[in-house]
């Protein structure tokens, strides 16, 4: 075993494999950028080494020859890649062997054997694992491909061979949508991947996505069974679980088969993982799977392999690229229970998922889930990386208790200091079809209204954060009652755009009776908890004029000082603001030009992707104050209206 190993990634991943280094006494060398100084990952490491010149991903986590020579200056044996940045980067591989050292992964011939769609489907074909039916040959001409297009049959599916994240891939229905189609996706393939050749397949009906993890020796390989991730909201998995709902015993022999078959025939070293395109729509059938590609590294969701089989992959991971057998045969690999992982994002789901930033001023997970974690309280989620919170990972005997303690885990996860996406995780774990093991990849799209309907806030809620607005929860006897009379006390409070005011009259050190806008709310204090109605009041987190109440997966309020109202009443949708920090990639608004509410008006990249800024009402554009190219801060103007 090695001594020591460099982690050449950040985040809960990075932390993730320090865990295990840990627990095997293996040294942990971090790195990390500018903007990550004070990352949970740098303060777990053993040692860390800053890299780069900048918090951006090309001048940080992807300087692979600076990594190298960290590694080599650090005295660290092997790097592991994590996921994302540099995990499926051959000439990485490369390097890293020319300098002497292991890389924790595949060769790089395998990862090369898998990069390119189109040559891993010819791979997979001859190896005699079953492929969507479609053409993935070298002839880019489109009246061939349209033609190639119409003996499949509609509905095709346009991918780009170089693809990844669902970018340049078209969904096209009818022959005569096919030409734009193609164009559109190829133009999207050149601009991300440099690269604009696409494949054609047949689309899979009622798709579900259906991935089996393997693990290899670089000669044999084994499976851990299957992950079924096909809660996915625009190609991007949501929840992850295992096994899949449904799963028979003879096309889990199928499925794996395939994978095993697939990682040998690239000689595959490690892990890795097999994803499948499984046609859901008459129930599972050992000849209804086919290959869509492989993942050459750790994926975010091995956690409910894990849990299922009682396996640490990052364990097998190190001792494999150590030069050790493989922990397990086949045979031995156990399958017990179920598990699900829900991918905790900052992000504000109303507003169409938007990456969001902040500092979180609290942040608590239960102890019924696994909670991998990159990020704690009193830590910044940065505009620069993946805005990831946390993956909460729980396991129970069977699909329905393991469901059910998903929904109480998600209930009882708190985070305050930045919007999350939590609430939309809690409605999609009550959802009736998921719970009936019913998914398919349409699933989230179908149900997207009553998924992102944000929880309302009770009486009892906003009585809990007036509570804590006024410090009255700690309420002593001498806090300024008085026996002559009871203390009236009243604070108005935000709450989304709107306000409402409280008051309290406290009747004695554990008697508070509320008011809020004419609901009576009563709170009495028995044993130090407070309860209302009988039931606790929920927790509640302060920090400056931010109020959270941990109940509906995190309701947010803010105190108002009534004196100030009047300067926060500015929101009238006249000024087009950045939602955070960014570069504006185009700006459409031209002075005097008359628009319309819905319109867009600027498009600002953050965190990786594009956001539209729209008119938030009609109007004539009086002043355009940013230009394309320009590198912005949040809450900067952009554009501003007035009236027509
Ligand atoms: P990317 O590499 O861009 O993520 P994938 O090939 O992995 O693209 O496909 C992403 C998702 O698109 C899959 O998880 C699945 O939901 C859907 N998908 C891919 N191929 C098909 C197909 N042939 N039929 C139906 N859906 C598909």
């Amino acid at each position: 075993m090695f001594t020591k190993i460099l982690i050449a990634n950040r985040g809960e991943i990075a932390c993730r494999v320090m865990e295990t280094a840990r627990s095997l006494g293996v040294q942990t060398v971090a790195v990390y950028s500018t903007a990550d100084a004070a990352a949970k990952h740098v303060a777990m490491a053993d040692e860390a080494v800053l890299i780069g010149t900048g918090p951006a991903p090309a001048d940080s986590y992807l300087l692979g020859d600076e990594i190298i020579a960290v590694a080599q200056a650090t005295g660290a044996q092997a790097i592991h890649p994590g996921y994302g940045f540099l995990s499926e980067n051959p000439e990485f591989v490369d390097a890293v062997e020319a300098a002497g050292l292991t890389f924790i992964g595949p060769s790089a011939s395998a990862i090369r054997a898998m990069g390119l769609k189109d040559a891993a489907k010819a791979l997979m074909e001859e190896a005699g694992v079953p492929v969507v039916p479609g053409y993935h040959g070298a002839n880019q001409d489109a009246d061939f491909l349209a033609q190639q297009a119409a003996e499949i049959g509609y509905p095709v599916l346009i991918k780009a061979v170089a693809g990844g994240g669902g970018k340049g891939m078209r969904l096209v229905e009818d022959a005569a949508d096919f030409a734009d189609a193609l164009a559109s996706a190829q133009g999207e393939a050149q601009t991300a991947f440099g690269n604009p050749d696409c494949l054609i397949e047949k689309y899979i009906q009622k798709p579900r996505h259906i991935e089996v993890q393997v693990f290899g020796d670089g000669t044999s390989a084994v499976h851990l069974y299957e992950r079924d991730c096909s809660l996915q909201r625009r190609h991007q998995k949501v929840i992850e679980e295992a096994p899949a709902p449904g799963m028979t015993e003879e096309m889990r022999a199928a499925m794996g088969n395939a994978a095993v078959r697939a990682a040998e025939a690239i000689g595959y070293k490690g892990a890795g993982t097999v994803e499948f395109i499984v046609d859901g729509s008459n129930g599972l059938r050992p000849d209804g799977f086919w290959f869509m590609e492989m993942n050459t590294r750790l994926q975010v969701e091995h956690p409910v392999t894990e849990l299922v089989t009682g396996v640490d992959l990052v364990d097998w991971q190190l001792r494999v690229a150590a030069g050790e057998a493989l922990p397990m045969t086949q045979e031995q690999i156990p399958l017990i229970g179920h598990a699900f992982e829900a991918r905790l994002y900052a992000e504000d789901v109303p507003k169409g998922f938007l990456p969001a930033t902040g500092t979180l001023s609290h942040l608590s997970f239960p102890a019924m889930a696994r909670a991998d974690s990159g990020v704690r309280a009193g830590d910044t989620i940065s505009p620069w990386y993946d805005p990831m919170i946390a993956k909460v990972i729980v396991h129970g005997p069977s699909r329905a208790a393991a469901l059910s303690r998903l929904s109480a885990a998600l209930d009882q996860t708190q985070v305050a200091g930045t919007v999350t996406n939590l609430a939309f995780l809690g409605a999609l774990a009550a959802d009736p079809a998921f719970a009936a093991g019913d998914v398919d990849t349409g699933l989230i799209a179908r149900e997207i209204d009553a998924l992102v309907a944000a929880p309302e806030a009770t009486p009892v809620h906003k009585a809990a954060a007036a509570q804590a607005a006024l410090g009255l929860e700690q309420a002593a006897w001498d806090s300024g009652f008085t026996l002559w009379a009871p203390l009236h006390q009243s604070v108005t409070l935000g709450e989304g755009e709107a306000t409402f005011t409280a008051t309290v009259e406290v009747r004695g050190p554990d008697l508070q009776h509320w008011d809020i806008e004419g609901a009576q709310v009563i709170c009495t204090r028995v044993n130090g908890q407070w309860l209302a109605a009988g039931k606790r009041l929920p927790d509640v987190a302060l920090s400056g004029d931010a109020i959270t109440v941990f109940a509906g997966y995190g309701l947010s309020f803010t105190r108002i000082d009534p004196l100030d109202q009047a300067s926060g009443a500015a929101g009238d949708g006249n000024v087009i603001e950045a939602p955070m920090p960014g570069l504006v990639k185009a700006v459409f608004a031209r002075q005097g030009q008359e628009v319309k509410e819905g319109d867009r008006l600027a498009i600002l990249e953050a965190m990786k992707m594009e956001h539209s800024l729209l008119a938030a009402r009609d109007g004539i554009v009086a002043e355009v104050l940013a230009a394309d190219g320009d590198q912005v801060e949040a809450g900067a103007a952009l554009i501003r209206l007035e009236e027509a």
